[in-house]
């Protein structure tokens, strides 16, 4: 049995395919969403709990990667580099689940880490290169 908290990003291409739903009509798997988003550029990110039998995860992982699907583990650790942010407020509107917020007194950005769940959509974003992912 294998029980993983996975990230997908879909191109847009791929975003009315029923892509999740042929993992459990063909792969037998189950999950559970944790997060749904899709970013101004148009890329759908979707954070589930993927559950199933070993081998029918594998199958369905390679059919996500077959299909365009990227797939990325939460495991990988965010940080923000003080110094080089300069609360420009871009990532705030990116991160899925509010872990990058203006204080509405200060005007700056404050990073909750407790929240990331390391979707690295605000890495893309971030013009001074301030939020890293460190494995
Ligand atoms: S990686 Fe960035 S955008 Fe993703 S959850 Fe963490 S702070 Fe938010
Ligand atoms: S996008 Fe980068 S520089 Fe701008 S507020 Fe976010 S972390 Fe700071």
């Amino acid at each position: 049995m294998t029980s993983k908290k996975i990230v997908l990003h879909f191109p847009h291409s791929l975003l009315d395919q029923p892509i999740v739903y042929k993992l459990v009509k063909d792969f037998n798997l189950s999950f559970n969403i944790l997060k749904a988003h899709v970013t101004p550029n148009e890329e759908g990110v979707l954070i589930l709990e993927l559950n199933g039998d070993d081998a029918d995860y594998e199958k369905g992982i390679k059919y996500l990667e077959n299909s365009g699907v990227k797939i990325q583990p939460l495991s990988q650790d965010i940080v923000r580099n003080e110094k080089k942010c300069t609360d420009c407020g871009l990532c705030v509107p990116i991160c899925p689940v509010g872990a990058l917020v203006v204080d509405p007194q200060t005007r700056k950005v404050i990073f909750y880490d407790d929240k990331c769940i390391a979707c690295e959509l605000c890495i893309k974003v971030c013009p001074t290169h301030a939020m890293e992912a460190h494995f």
